[in-house]
Formats: structure tokens, C-alpha cells, sequence
């Protein structure tokens, strides 16, 4: 397995401590060692030539992940990479706490053979299908004594997610003049559970003036992988997927999930040590964009009021503090006629999902997901908009028993547009055609 190479944020941490009420672990626990100051010391000493231990591995692993760190930060402190370089690190050295094992055997098998293969992947997937269409036997099977991470896997495979009617044709035309030619990356979970999202960012694309293609051939982005500290198969898969993308000749690569889109701007880290490919990489995280980012940008024709009637928003924490995305996706859904925008008290908040965080910490995750499902509950909304497949999972049953929807941002822009030519829409936004990505 290749090394990374040091993160280029080892020793810029000043310790003041800004960072240290952003963090979730830390506002709960008190602890100095399970906050972001604390972290970042542990990873500095691993880069200093410290062995890493079960101890500090315990720490790195009770973080989310969320980046709230890093925005809170004022001195820059890549947070994110360092948390990757860390873990890595711990995998290398094969340290965790015996009470870890299980994990271990979790992560060779879902890190190593199910996320890199489509195959398996579909395979893994059919229990979440059949506990989709059989409720009766999802709430039969949450009544026994289980674990909490596996209630809580339970919990999100039983969620109905807005699955897709089949394989999305390779091109689909503009409607009226054409402005753009783009590619929409489908992604493991949304291709195989929220299908429909990818259904309908195509729709919205090609209303907007967009020749879409979707490249065959693509796959997994690795975020889950690198997140992990798995980085020899997340590396193979950046690799297949921008070979992929450079043959489809796109100006712009839209993704809508923000943890894909996140890892997928910052591909080039993977390749420090392979300078034939850091171009390459680098090509590809300039084209990746977020479907709010790119539709917010072009001006999307929203003309139609859509089924929800009060919205509240919830910033990922990938496309917040990951990539500082917090204003599109706001403006799409005030954009849309009778619909009420209400902000959420402490929307960039982590919601718990956290990649596997949700099984691995089930405690630490129903606790910050207990905090903001009180907070949407405060807002009133019937309806929360999202921009990530995993904060979809994860609130979905909650707000469930409170009658509140979980909708995918893009699936509102998709019922509030309309597939018929632009002339004569009026645009909802301004359209920025000399911002670069769609001219
Ligand atoms: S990523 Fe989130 S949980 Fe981890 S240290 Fe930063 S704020 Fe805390
Ligand atoms: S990570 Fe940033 S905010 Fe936190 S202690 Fe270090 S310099 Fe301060």
C-alpha cells in the first residue's frame, strides 16, 4: 500500500482553540483529545514519526469527519486531509482497540470488495430494496435486541428512497439552444438508492440548455474509502473514474452528493506521488461541480410550484464546510413560487450520517441527530431539503414519525422546472454565461 504523502497543513495549527465549539465530539465530551486542537496534535505526533496507537486511533475514529473544524478555523488548517493522512497512518500500522476487531473485519470487506466492485455493491444492496417494499418485515426485524449500529443500519435500509426507473441513457440532447455539454456522475449509493435524483438532475440539466452525458463505465467515487484510511483501492477507483470522464470531452462534471463532490475536487491529493497523473487529476477536480453550484450558476428556469410548501435546508457538511457551498442551494429553493424558506437554527451542523459514522458510533451519532431533529421540528417545516444521500438516510426515518419530508434539492428544482424549451421561460436566476462552466 502507498504511502501518502505529508498533508501539507502539519504544523499550522496555532492552538487557540477557536475550532474546539464547532466540534460535535467535543461539545459533548469535554475531552481536549476529542476535539479538532487535539486531534490535529495526535496527527502531528503521527507525522513526526510516532507510531500510532489503539488510543489515539480511538480518537481519530470518534470524529465525524464533518469539517465544522476547518470553516471555524481562522488559520487555515486543512483539517479534512489531515484527518485522512491520520487514519491512514492507523491502518498502516494496524492499531485499533481490541474492541475494534469487528470493525476491522467491516472494513476490509466493504472498503476492499464491495465499494470498488459494481457488482457486489448491487449485490449488498438488494436487503435495502427488499426491506423497502416489505415494511412489515423491517419493523418485525427492529424489534429484536440488536446492536445499535445494526438498528441503525436497519433503520436507513428500510428508508423509501426516490429509486430510478433504469440505466440512464448515455446522452440525452438540450432542450432549445444548446449552452453546454456535461456529464452528471451517478455514484455508488445514489445510483443504486436514490436513482431518481439522478433521474432528475439529467431533466433539470437538459431544461437548462445542457447536452447531458453520463459516461458508462464510471463508478464509486472512494470518498468512504479515503475517509476510512483505505487508500489503494480509493486511489484505483479516482483513477478508472477520470479516465472515464476525459474520454466523455465535457466541460463540467455535476454530482449530487455532496461527499462525492467534496472528494471528488480534491482527487489531486491522491496522486502526490505519481506527477504523470497530478494533471490529469487536477483536470478532473477543476470540471467537478455540485448540481446546485452548476445550476445556481447557469440560471435555472424555475416556473412551477413544487409539492412542498414550507422548506427548511440542511447544509451538508461536505458541501458547507467541505466545499463552502451554503448559498446555492438556498437560492434555488427561495427561487421556487409558493414555497416558504424557513431557516433551520444551526443548519451546518453535522446531522450524525458521517459516511459509516452512523454504524461504527451509533451513540455519539443518535445524539447529534436527537439536536437536529428537535431543531427542524422548531422550524415548522414540511419538508427538508438536502443535498447528500447519507443526511437523506439518516433523517428520513426520524422526521418520518414526525410527518416532515426529506427531498433531494435537485428533486424539487425538478418538479418547480419544466421539460420544455427554454425560449419563453422566464429564468429564476441570473444566468452568468461568462462564468466559464456553460457558455
Ligand atoms: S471534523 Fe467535526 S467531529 Fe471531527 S474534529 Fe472537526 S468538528 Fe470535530
Ligand atoms: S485547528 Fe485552527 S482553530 Fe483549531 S486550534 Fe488549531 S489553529 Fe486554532
Amino acid at each position: 500500500m502507498s504511502a501518502p504523502t505529508q498533508p501539507h497543513g502539519i504544523g499550522t495549527c496555532t492552538r487557540c482553540g477557536l475550532c474546539q465549539q464547532a466540534c460535535p465530539t467535543y461539545r459533548d465530551w469535554r475531552l481536549e483529545a476529542d476535539s479538532p486542537r487535539g486531534r490535529v496534535q495526535i496527527i502531528e505526533r503521527i507525522a513526526s514519526g510516532e507510531r500510532p496507537d489503539a488510543v489515539m486511533a480511538e480518537h481519530l475514529y470518534a470524529c465525524l469527519g464533518c469539517r465544522a473544524c476547518e470553516t471555524a478555523c481562522p488559520s487555515g488548517v486543512p483539517y479534512g486531509d489531515l484527518l485522512e493522512y491520520g487514519r491512514h497512518e492507523v491502518e498502516r500500522a494496524g492499531m485499533l482497540a481490541p474492541e475494534r476487531s469487528g470493525w476491522r473485519a467491516f472494513r476490509d470487506f466493504a472498503f476492499q470488495r464491495v465499494l470498488p466492485s459494481r457488482a457486489m455493491f448491487s449485490l449488498m444492496m438488494t436487503p435495502a430494496k427488499v426491506l423497502r417494499r416489505l415494511p412489515t418485515l423491517a419493523r418485525l426485524l427492529r424489534s429484536l435486541p440488536l446492536s445499535g449500529g445494526a438498528q441503525r443500519a436497519l433503520s436507513m435500509a428500510s428508508v423509501d428512497t426516490p429509486a430510478g426507473r433504469g440505466r440512464l441513457s448515455a446522452f440525452s440532447p438540450a432542450v432549445g439552444e444548446r449552452r453546454a455539454r456535461v456529464a452528471v456522475f451517478t455514484g455508488c449509493v445514489m445510483d443504486a438508492l436514490f436513482g431518481g435524483v439522478n433521474e432528475a438532475l439529467v431533466r433539470v440539466l437538459r431544461a437548462s440548455g445542457c447536452d447531458v452525458a453520463v459516461p458508462p463505465g464510471q463508478w464509486c467515487c472512494g470518498a468512504l474509502n479515503v475517509h476510512a484510511g483505505e487508500r489503494q483501492h480509493a486511489v484505483e477507483m479516482a483513477r478508472s473514474n477520470i479516465e472515464v470522464f476525459e474520454r466523455a470531452d465535457v466541460e463540467a462534471i455535476i454530482v449530487d452528493s455532496a461527499g462525492c463532490g467534496a472528494h471528488m475536487k480534491s482527487y489531486g491529493r491522491l496522486f502526490g506521488n505519481e506527477p504523470a497523473f497530478a494533471e490529469r487529476s487536477a483536470a478532473f477536480a477543476a470540471k467537478s461541480v455540485d448540481a446546485t453550484e452548476y445550476l445556481a450558476k447557469i440560471g435555472v428556469a424555475i416556473t412551477r410550484r413544487p409539492s412542498a410548501r414550507r422548506v427548511t435546508y440542511q447544509d451538508a457538511c461536505h458541501l458547507a464546510h467541505g466545499q463552502k457551498i451554503s448559498q446555492a442551494p438556498r437560492a434555488l429553493l427561495r427561487a421556487m413560487p409558493g414555497v416558504e424558506f424557513v431557516e433551520l437554527r444551526d443548519s451546518d451542523r453535522c446531522c450524525g450520517a458521517a459516511g459509516v459514522y452512523s454504524l461504527t458510533h451509533p451513540k455519539m451519532s443518535q445524539h447529534v441527530l436527537d439536536e437536529k431533529v428537535a431543531k427542524i421540528a422548531e422550524t415548522g417545516a414540511d419538508t427538508v431539503a438536502v443535498t447528500n444521500p447519507g443526511c437523506y438516510l439518516q433523517l428520513a426515518p426520524e422526521l418520518a414519525a414526525r410527518g416532515i419530508r426529506v427531498r433531494h434539492v435537485v428533486e424539487l428544482i425538478d418538479e418547480a422546472t419544466s421539460l420544455v424549451p427554454r425560449d419563453g421561460l422566464e429564468l429564476a436566476l441570473a444566468a452568468p454565461r461568462a462564468s466559464g462552466l456553460c457558455r
